[in-house]
């Protein structure tokens, strides 16, 4: 796990030998090698900051355990913290007591919202859950054909009304759909911009207050990198947001995105994305996620 950074640590610590403790004196070379792992891995530059902070905290108030190497221990700490902050364990897609479960998909355009609502209707399918693909980006009507398209390829309805209607009646009629026909789970796609503006915010807000939506997914490019924050925090925000999809993970991109995000809003990480087929959804891991971050 982890070993390049494992062996830039051990260099960090090398002066460290033959020390049985970790000390203010000699984990400061060690921090600045976590600090350097997670920059390149693109978190943003405050949750670094803090997080090394916590680190450096958890380190120095760390009891000496008999027979570990204090270099082994530290990397255990920093191991630990981002696996803390990530969320200890993977959570699921909301669930309601009372059928249709409403998803509402949030980002900017380009991301994978549309792939990620599809592919989510897939996952759903396989633990027996019908869904309903709402189209509500009356902006782009290519946008509209490819949830079509994306819908025909894994045999789950699509609901929409074309261009000419507003999209917060497009959402709260594709609900009243849902309920009518005793479908299990809703996932509402909605119109995502190049970047952040007012409008997309405002329409957003109106759909979300409209359709009361049990699980609000921003969906996060990984290779966004440091500007995930900015974007998590404008969405969160603005709409509040319950949990995010990290697309494009096969990519190069070591996923710091994943910290930030979650460290910014506090809403956990629930599913990535490895690839554009519709089965490249997989559930969040923040282990393997740090393993990923620390490289
Ligand atoms: P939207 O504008 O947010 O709805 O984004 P789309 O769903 O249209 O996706 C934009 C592009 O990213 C498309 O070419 C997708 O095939 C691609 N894409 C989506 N998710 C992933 C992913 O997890 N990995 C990769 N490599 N490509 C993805």
């Amino acid at each position: 796990m982890f070993d390049a950074f494992a062996e830039r640590l051990e260099e960090a610590w090398k002066k460290l030998r033959g020390q049985d403790k970790i000390s203010e004196a000699n984990i400061q070379d060690a921090l600045k090698e976590v600090r350097r792992a997670l920059l390149t891995a693109d978190v943003n530059l405050q949750v670094v900051k803090q997080f090394i902070a916590d680190v450096e905290e958890k380190a120095m108030g760390a009891e000496v355990i008999a027979g570990v190497r204090p270099d082994q221990q530290f990397i255990k700490i920093v191991n630990d913290e981002l696996v803390a902050i990530m969320g200890e364990s993977n959570v699921p897609l909301a669930h309601a007591d009372q059928p249709p479960t409403v998803v509402l998909m949030a980002g900017l355009q380009g991301t994978g919202k549309t792939t990620a609502s599809a592919k989510l209707a897939l996952h759903l399918r396989k633990l027996n859950r019908s869904s309903l693909l709402v189209a509500t980006d009356i902006y782009r009507p290519a946008a509209i054909d490819q949830l079509k398209t994306l819908g025909e390829q894994i045999d789950v309805p699509v609901f929409e009304m074309g261009t000419d209607a507003d999209p917060v009646e497009i959402a709260r009629q594709g609900v009243e759909r849902a309920k009518a026909e005793g479908i299990d789970t809703v996932i509402v796609d909605t119109a995502g911009r190049l970047q952040i503006d007012t409008d997309m915010m405002a329409e957003l807000a109106r759909i979300k207050e409209t359709i009361q939506p049990h699980d609000t997914l921003l969906v996060v490019d990984a290779m966004t990198g440091q500007e995930a924050a900015t974007l998590t925090r404008t969405f969160d925000e603005e709409i509040g947001i319950s949990g995010a999809i990290l697309t494009k993970l096969d990519g190069d991109s070591r996923g710091g995105a994943a910290l930030s995000v979650r460290r910014i809003s506090g809403a956990p990480i629930k599913f990535v994305g490895m690839g554009e087929k519709v089965e490249a959804l997989q559930p969040f891991y923040p282990d393997r996620m740090a393993s990923r971050i620390l490289g």
